[in-house]
């Protein structure tokens, strides 16, 4: 397997972070999780777009242009020789010494994988997945953003722990108000009275990529849809419901906290937006080659 490292191709095992980088002394860093179908990667401007809003967030200059960086992808992505599959960019903060001042790293360092991915079970697509409402209060927004895609995701992983080990794969989390912000590492959506729902980013969410192109088929297809603060109550009490995400994709929700959500099984608006989605996938993206 061949890794994009620092501007070039090497082998999976020449690619290697130093201990002194910021990235794993102190999770200093932001990356991207984007999806290839067909040889075709899918919405990769608005990745790269969030991946350089990311960066200035935090000071970090990417040593490459967006369009240098967008091609490295697209290289990377030829030489996985895979169809479909998942992307993995991150830039970390770089080498700097033991202090926690990020000035003194002169030099980011960037690496891309193209890898497969299997986030979930293949049967919670057809029968829908259970969540769980983790204890672990998604960050504020005067903490880590939660709008910027960095290295700390220790919030989500502790809720990720609570999930599973409570048997569900996925937790909700909300907002230190109590409301909904999302889900470890998807976006969350509910269907009430034939109107699409999610909780707005500042609500405690990622500006999620399959949010948005969720949101853009709603209109496409004439369906109504909302960005509105919500709570647990708007789940239970909801007709349908779904996660998005990169590596989710979109995933039909059907129990939260022992509750089921609607008729219990994938409904009429969810498996709508579900086959647009995929349509999507299958016809647009940058072509890698
Ligand atoms: N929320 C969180 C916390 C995430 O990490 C992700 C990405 N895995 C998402 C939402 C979904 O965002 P996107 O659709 O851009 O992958």
């Amino acid at each position: 397997m061949k890794i994009w490292f620092d501007g070039k191709l090497v082998e999976k095992e020449e690619a290697k972070v130093s201990v002194f980088d910021h990235g794993t002394l102190y999770g200093d860093g932001i990356f991207e999780g984007i999806r290839f179908y067909n040889k075709r990667v899918f919405r990769l401007e608005a990745h790269m777009d969030r991946l350089y809003d990311c960066a200035h967030y935090l000071m970090l200059n990417i040593p490459y242009t967006k369009d240098v960086l967008s091609k490295a992808v697209c290289e990377t992505v030829a030489a996985s020789g895979l169809n479909d599959g998942y992307i993995r960019l991150v830039v970390t903060r770089g080498v700097g010494n033991l202090g926690l001042n990020p000035f003194n790293c002169p030099q980011p360092c960037v690496f891309i994988i193209a890898d497969k991915i299997a986030l979930y079970d293949p049967a919670v697509y057809e029968n829908g997945l259970n969540l769980v409402t983790s204890s672990v209060r998604r960050n504020r927004a005067d903490t880590i953003c939660p709008q910027v895609k960095s290295l700390n995701y220790l919030n989500n992983i502790f809720a990720k722990m609570e999930a599973i080990r409570q048997g569900a794969a996925e937790a909700l989390m909300l907002n230190d108000a109590g409301n909904v912000a999302e889900c470890t590492g998807d976006n969350i959506f509910i269907v009430k009275n034939g109107t699409v729902i999610t909780p707005p980013v500042t609500d405690g969410a990622l500006d999620g990529i399959t949010r948005r192109v969720v949101l853009e088929i709603c209109t496409e297809l004439g369906i109504p849809a909302v960005e509105k603060t919500i709570n647990r109550f708007s789940i239970t009490s909801a007709d349908e419901c779904f996660l998005t995400g990169t590596a989710a994709e979109c995933v039909p929700v059907t129990d939260l906290d022992g509750y089921t959500i609607g008729s219990g099984k994938i409904g009429p608006v969810t498996a709508r937006l579900l086959a647009r989605f995929k349509e999507l996938t299958q016809s647009t993206g940058t072509p890698v080659e």
